[in-house]
């Protein structure tokens, strides 16, 4: 499967669905988050060596966001596999085509489920 990184990204972007679950996100509430809210997650943590670079970001809900928390997608899929995050074996398959990508233009390894 070759993927084109950017225009992947700028698809889902343009739908304003959290690339991960694949919900329509919302305006962020005058207070606090909703789950909805429009977030961009870094997918190789900061905290663990991730740059800003575009090919880093990904436009995802605050409900995913926070769930992933600073793990990277392999850690998280590991976690998800264990929960009962709603919508988890979808957030999954997402995960393995976004590593997928990731790893074509990113940084290999680190990212692989
Ligand atoms: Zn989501």
């Amino acid at each position: 499967m070759e993927e084109d990184w950017e225009s992947y990204v700028a698809i889902w972007t343009s739908l304003d669905i959290c690339m991960y679950c694949e919900r329509i996100m919302k305006e962020q509430p005058k207070r606090g988050k909703a789950p909805l809210t429009r977030t961009k997650d870094h997918i190789i943590p900061k905290s663990l060596g991730g740059d800003l670079s575009r090919y880093n970001k990904l436009h995802c809900c605050y409900a995913c966001n926070h769930n992933k928390g600073n793990l990277t997608l392999k850690e998280w899929r590991e976690k998800l596999l264990v929960s009962d995050f709603p919508d988890k074996e979808l957030i999954i398959s997402n995960i393995e085509r976004i590593a997928h990508c990731s790893n074509i233009f990113y940084k290999p390894l680190l990212n692989t489920p």
